[in-house]
């Protein structure tokens, strides 16, 4: 196999990135669409990009493509006109990232997967590009008027948790693998009628409308730019918004609140809270709702036993950061925006634990082990 891939320390590219004198444009998009090739396309790719000076993080698996980066401003229209000319990536919608500073990849990184979106489900066994109708953030609240129409949420648990549209169907699945399957089951019947499904950024329902389509449903709608979409639609047209609560996000704020809406409680007192933390325990590093005051009793942490553990090994606490992470504050901030808008498969995430397993245990896999969710 061919090495296409950049060598060069990350000391030696960020400094070079920094010296750069011109602007990035951030940005990501994603589609699903049959890949004959994988590898061929993967190197033709890097090959041009690296050509641009674009840098960034992509995945490429057989059934399509999901690309954060950033490209040089002066190169834009030479990267657009050759990524359209790409069989199966004309017009592909581009998200341009607004407050980014164009510097929050140090290299390109173009990598094949197995999937975009781990669905769990042998490779064929649906047509991922029969998919629903994407609906605006208008469309979208006068569908929810329709009768009989059946709002489902197609994130995890601890996402929905938080934050929901009014009404919605909300599975109890840990990850988009499980949920799927649930999803058919707990809408069995209602095969004529309007299904609208949300995510986050889009790229979730976009697998999971081909699949109801699949299982014989006729009238699958979905969020077109997910819940982050139809927010900036919500503020900038004045739409009504019916998004209650969180927006949860895979960053350090862990959400961002939509409306004033407390939906969730804590996991320890009851009390109304919608404040994710991972415990402070490194070795547990639970992802759970904690209000204020058991934040102080506990510590931080998610139990009695991690407590004792934390205040027994106090100086050995430090989070081990994996290399391929981003390590500035500006970055972080990116690849979270990125996150929530795209929904990369392996982008740096807080790590959750099935529920009702017992804190501490580590042979539990993350449920976003492979793609967040
Ligand atoms: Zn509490
Ligand atoms: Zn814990």
């Amino acid at each position: 196999m061919t090495v296409l891939h950049n060598k060069v320390s990350r000391q030696l590219l960020r400094e070079q990135l920094m010296k750069e004198d011109f602007r990035r444009v951030t940005l990501s998009f994603y589609r699903y669409f049959y890949v004959d090739d994988v590898q061929a396309l993967r190197d033709a790719l890097y090959l041009k990009w690296s050509a641009l000076g674009c840098l960034g993080r992509i995945y490429i698996a057989r059934e399509g493509i999901n690309a954060q980066m950033s490209v040089p401003e002066h190169e834009m229209e030479a990267f657009t006109a050759h990524l359209y000319s790409v069989e199966g990536l004309a017009e592909v919608p581009l998200k341009i990232a607004v407050e980014d500073d164009g510097r929050s990849f140090i290299k390109l990184n173009v990598k094949i997967r197995a999937k975009l979106v781990a669905d769990g489900l042998a490779e064929g066994s649906f047509d991922v590009t029969n998919v629903g109708t994407h609906l605006t953030a208008e469309e979208f609240n006068r569908a929810m008027d329709l009768p009989g129409a059946v709002v489902v949420d197609m994130r995890n648990h601890y996402e929905s948790e938080v934050g929901r549209f009014e009404g919605a169907v909300c599975p109890d699945a840990d990850t988009f693998r499980d949920e799927l399957p649930m999803v058919a089951q707990i809408l069995e019947g209602k095969e004529e009628q309007p299904v609208l499904l949300y995510c986050t950024g889009g790229i979730r329902c976009e697998k999971a409308s081909a699949y109801l389509r699949h299982k014989g449903f006729s009238q699958v709608h979905q969020l077109h730019g997910g819940i982050i979409d139809y927010v900036r639609q919500v503020r900038t047209q004045n739409l009504p918004n019916r998004f209650l609560g969180k927006n949860f996000v895979f960053d350090d704020r862990m959400g961002e609140r939509i409306s004033e809406h407390i939906l969730a409680v804590c996991h320890q007192c009851g009390q109304p809270c919608d404040e994710h933390v991972n415990c402070a325990n490194t070795a547990c590093h639970h992802l759970f709702i904690q209000c204020g005051a058991c934040g102080a009793t506990f510590n931080g942490c998610c139990s009695a036993a991690c407590q004792a553990v934390l205040e027994a090994h106090p100086f050995n606490q430090t989070n081990p950061v994996s290399s391929d992470m981003p390590t500035t504050a500006a970055q972080l901030t990116t690849m979270a925006q990125l996150t929530a808008v795209a929904q990369p498969i392996a982008a740096p995430q807080p790590k959750v634990y099935r529920k009702g397993r017992p804190p501490g245990r580590t042979d539990v896999a993350a449920p976003h082990a492979v793609h967040p969710t």
